[in-house]
């Protein structure tokens, strides 16, 4: 009775730790205690009273079935967070208290049927409390192995209590009192109840993850948050209630055949009828449950059937080859996806799948294989020590039937359908093109496509690593090379030949690089090498020079011609320099990556080589940053200047060296940039670099020929010389607009002289000849300025349609101190004058420069002796002394 009050007090105090449908379970189990606490005190007070009959049921009965039932509604109440359990698990639990039945039967109710000698519906009546306690116990089974972490204590509890009662029968037969065995059952039936609630946190802290911080330990944890743990600290899976309550059921029953065994050796007066229906009851109910298990067999074999089906459906109808392995490797099914193999799916079968895959795969394949099955690597027999592991990857490189090597994506997993052996299932993709793709990406990404060079983010790549790698023992350097002319090249035999011309450069330049250098395609016509192995800068510039010559030794091939070609080389060596180059005026932040300054530098040495005439090879020097930083401002500022007309002209006048009249004038652009008067090829040059010369040249022209036309309006018969460069001539429309200009200004054609730089003749070639000629044909006169500094040779003169040529001032300077010079003079003069081409001399600078000319018989003389190129008002002020004084002699400047 103490027990039972402890209980009662211990279920109600623990239930008020919990909320929800835990508090009330315990509360039930508390009524439960309760009820075992009345029929106790029923039992000990009132037995007299109460006639108590053995062969009928009495009030003192009644409070212990109450008992049962609210400790059922307790545990079942405890575990309705749980899944019901099924049917199955139902009829274990009949299984399991019938066997606990027979066993109850042969170890006590059966003798005391046998000394009662009663009839078996009144030996019935006495077996009221253990029948109805085995009933609940079968009927909550199910209930146990769902929520066993929950209800196992009530559980317990229920099942001692059912001992207690198969105890308490003879006492009951007999009249007497109860056993000691009994009055202890009792006890710890409700010590186990008493201390469900209290247990039942610590188990649930034990169920919980190992580490858990203890947020149980303090807090007060609501029924629904009790966390539902197993006891390996993962979330608390419930282990399938048939299975587990037919493992109960079965040892139940074995060990109720065991005891039935047992007692008939040693002869015990047993069986009897009630055995006999016990059982009848078990046998009958086993037997729906083997024919349950039966049922659930044959679904899920059919199950397994489907799955297998749906395996091979899938492996059919997917583009992946599918493959089913033996453990060995030796293929034993084969999806129709083979065929793009050109394999047939029957060939496949029974070949050891190692055969196909590239022979420098197999090591990686076998290794993501063994990791996928499981097996330990060195375990030298796969099939002993195979367990389910993760889906392996690997990729390979198997064989088709053609022979060709495709590139395949697999994955393999074992695959283990009951009643065979394990297998392989390997799935397999060609992901050939994607690889083709991507190596093709790769080689695009580094390299030229029509030289088969790499191209620059190769090689900047290469300098970087290069750099990174250096040591002072050998010399890195970089030399970049770019064709001289190619425009023209490309003008004269279309791009496609050009791109011929840029190939056979390619090879020659390769040829000439050590093989650990490289040679890559820079750009359009530039190439650059990068030697990180040189001895020192000496030999980097034999290398440099070595490449320049390779590309002028011999002419180039290409659209039946052949092309003389020069380049312009520059040559950067990675040497204390490089760092400091940054610091140049206007130079980029020191965070420019070495090799991005390295390149550069070759690149600006390369830019000043085609600069000093091409055809050279210049080194790096720090001052040449510095011009390029000048020339991008240049570049800028002449933009503004040209768009604000912050350019002016002036004119150099040329004179009639017998007469000194004043003939024609030279218009020369200036540019005060600032407080900065910039020379004119300084500033040309750029504009000529940046394409800003056409629209310059067209200023220059509208404007000297608007001055032409005021001269002649003042009945002045000046003409008016306007220089052309390269790009200007090239321009389209160029022709038409300086016939435009001559339209809109009103100067007549022939008062107007275009000079063209010889160089210009010869970089141009054909297209820049046709030009002129239309030119000319316009009625403007052509001049040949600098004559005497390029190529064009004498003989050149005759296929010109020339009318002036201007003796470059480097001949006039020499006049009277070098006679090689003054014969070649004369001869020019001479074969001007056979010609009919006028000869204008230039940078006449001394009076005697001057009588040896007018000596010569060269008509007509230009210099700043004569007259510095000055603002259009001087030139009227000379023409009207020379016009009032037309006497040779020399006109005051
Ligand atoms: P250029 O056509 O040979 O022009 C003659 C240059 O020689 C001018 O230099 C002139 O100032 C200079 N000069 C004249 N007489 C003497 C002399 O006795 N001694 C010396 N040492 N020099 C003399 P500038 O004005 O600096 O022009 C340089 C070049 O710039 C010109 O050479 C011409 O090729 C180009 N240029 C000038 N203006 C224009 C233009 O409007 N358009 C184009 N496309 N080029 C121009
Ligand atoms: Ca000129
Ligand atoms: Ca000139």
């Amino acid at each position: 009775m103490l027990a039972a009050a402890g209980a009662v007090t211990g279920l109600w105090t623990g239930a008020t730790k919990y909320r929800g449908s835990t508090a009330r379970g315990y509360r039930w189990l508390g009524v439960a205690a309760l009820f075992l606490l009345v029929g106790l005190v029923i039992a000990t007070f009132l037995a007299g009273q109460l006639s108590s009959s053995a062969a009928s049921l009495s009030l003192a009965d009644v409070a212990p079935l109450l008992a049962l039932a609210a400790l059922a509604v307790g545990i079942m109440v405890l575990a309705s967070g749980a899944s019901p359990g099924s049917m199955a698990g139902l009829a274990d639990g009949y299984v399991m208290a019938i066997a606990l039945l027979v066993i109850g039967w042969v170890a006590a109710f059966g003798a005391e049927y046998h000394h009662s000698g009663e009839r078996p519906e009144t030996f019935l009546l006495n077996l009221l409390h253990p029948l109805t306690d085995l009933a609940v116990l079968g009927a909550l089974l199910p209930v146990l192995t769902v929520a066993w972490h929950r209800v196992l204590l009530p559980y317990l509890s229920l099942l001692v209590l059912t001992g207690a009662d198969s105890l308490g029968v003879g006492a009951r037969i007999s009249g007497g009192h109860e056993g000691i065995l009994e009055q202890l059952a009792v006890i710890v039936a409700a010590c186990l109840l008493g201390l469900a609630p209290w247990l039942d946190t610590i188990a649930a802290r034990l169920a919980r993850d190992g580490d858990a911080d203890g947020a149980a330990s303090g807090a007060r944890p609501a029924a629904g948050a009790v966390p539902f743990n197993g006891p390996f600290g993962g979330r608390y899976v419930p282990f399938t209630s048939a299975g587990a309550a037919t493992i109960i059921a079965a040892i139940a029953v074995v060990v109720a055949a065991f005891t039935v065994i047992v007692n008939g050796l040693a002869s015990a007066p047993a069986s009897g009828l009630a055995l006999v229906i016990a059982g009848g009851a078990a046998v009958f109910v086993i037997a729906i449950r083997i024919l349950m298990l039966v049922r659930e067999n044959g679904v899920a074999i059919k199950m397994w059937r489907e799955s297998g089906n749906s395996l091979r459906d899938l492996a059919v109808r997917t583009g992946d080859i599918v493959l089913l392995c033996d453990l060995d490797g030796v293929i034993t099914y084969a999806s129709p996806a083979v065929s793009g193999f050109s394999y047939p799916e029957a060939e496949l079968v029974g070949k050891a799948l190692a055969d196909f895959v590239h022979p420098e795969d197999l090591a990686a394949a076998r290794s993501a294989i063994r990791a996928a099955l499981g097996v330990q690597p060195g375990s030298a027999d796969a099939s002993a020590t195979v367990t389910r592991g993760a889906a392996g990857r690997f990729s390979c490189r198997v064989r088709a039937a053609d022979g060709t090597w495709r590139h395949m994506e697999c994955a393999v997993l074992l695959y283990h359908m009951p009643g065979e052996d394990a297998r392989m299932l390997v799935t397999a993709r060609d992901v050939s093109d994607q690889v083709a793709l991507r190596q093709q990406v790769t080689h695009l990404t580094f390299h030229d496509g029509l030289t088969g060079l790499p191209n620059r983010a190769y090689v900047e790549e290469r300098a970087r690593d290069a750099l990174a790698a250096a040591d002072s023992e050998r010399t890195t350097g970089v030399i970049f090379l770019d064709l001289d002319g190619f425009t023209g090249v490309n003008d004269l035999v279309g791009h496609g030949a050009g791109d011929l011309v840029l190939a056979q450069a390619a090879r020659r330049l390769r040829a000439a690089v050590p093989a650990e250098g490289t040679v890559a395609r820079w750009g359009s016509d530039e190439f650059a090498v990068l030697t990180d192995n040189a001895g020192g800068p000496q030999e980097v510039g034999e290398l440099a020079e070595r490449l320049a010559g390779v590309i002028a030794a011999e002419p180039f091939r290409a659209a039946d011609r052949e092309l003389r070609l020069t380049a312009s080389v520059g040559v950067a060596l990675a040497d204390g320099s490089l760092p400091d180059a940054p610091s140049a005026p206007g130079g980029q932040s020191s965070r420019t990556p070495p090799e991005n300054l390295l390149l550069r530098n070759a690149d600006v040495a390369m830019a000043r080589a085609k600069d000093n005439g091409g055809g050279r090879v210049e080194l790096y020097a720090a001052h040449m940053h510095a011009d390029v930083v000048r020339r991008l401002d240049l570049a800028s500022d002449l933009q503004r200047a040209l768009d604000n007309e912050e350019l002016t002209l002036q004119y150099q006048p040329v004179v009639e060296l017998a007469t000194s009249r004043v003939t024609a004038a030279e218009a020369l652009v200036r540019w005060w940039r600032g407080e900065e008067l910039v020379a004119p090829r300084e500033f040309l040059a750029v504009a000529e670099e940046s394409g800003m010369v056409v629209a310059l040249g067209d200023w220059v022209l509208r404007e000297a020929c608007t001055q032409g036309a005021a001269w002649r309006a003042s009945a002045w018969d000046v003409g008016v010389s306007v220089n052309l460069s390269l790009r200007q001539l090239n321009a389209p429309q160029a022709v038409a607009r300086v016939a435009e200009t001559l339209r809109d200004t009103g100067l007549p054609p022939a008062a107007l002289t275009i000079e063209v730089n010889e160089r210009v003749l010869v970089e141009g070639a054909g297209l820049v000849t046709g030009r002129l000629a239309e030119l000319r044909d316009l009625g403007v006169r052509l001049a040949i300025d600098d004559f005497g500094t390029g190529y064009a040779s004498l003989a050149h003169l005759r296929q010109l349609p020339v009318d002036i040529i201007k003796i470059d001032p480097s001949f006039v300077a020499g006049l009277g101190a070098d006679p090689t010079v003054t014969m070649l003079t004369k001869t020019i003069v001479q074969v001007g004058r056979d010609l009919g081409i006028e000869v204008v001399a230039e940078g006449i600078e001394q009076p005697r420069q001057m009588t040896e000319l007018r000596e010569m018989g060269c008509g007509y003389g230009q210099g700043f002796l004569v007259a510095r190129p000055m603002a259009a008002p001087g030139v009227e002020a000379l023409i009207r002394t020379s016009a009032r004084n037309p006497k040779p002699g020399v006109p005051a400047a």
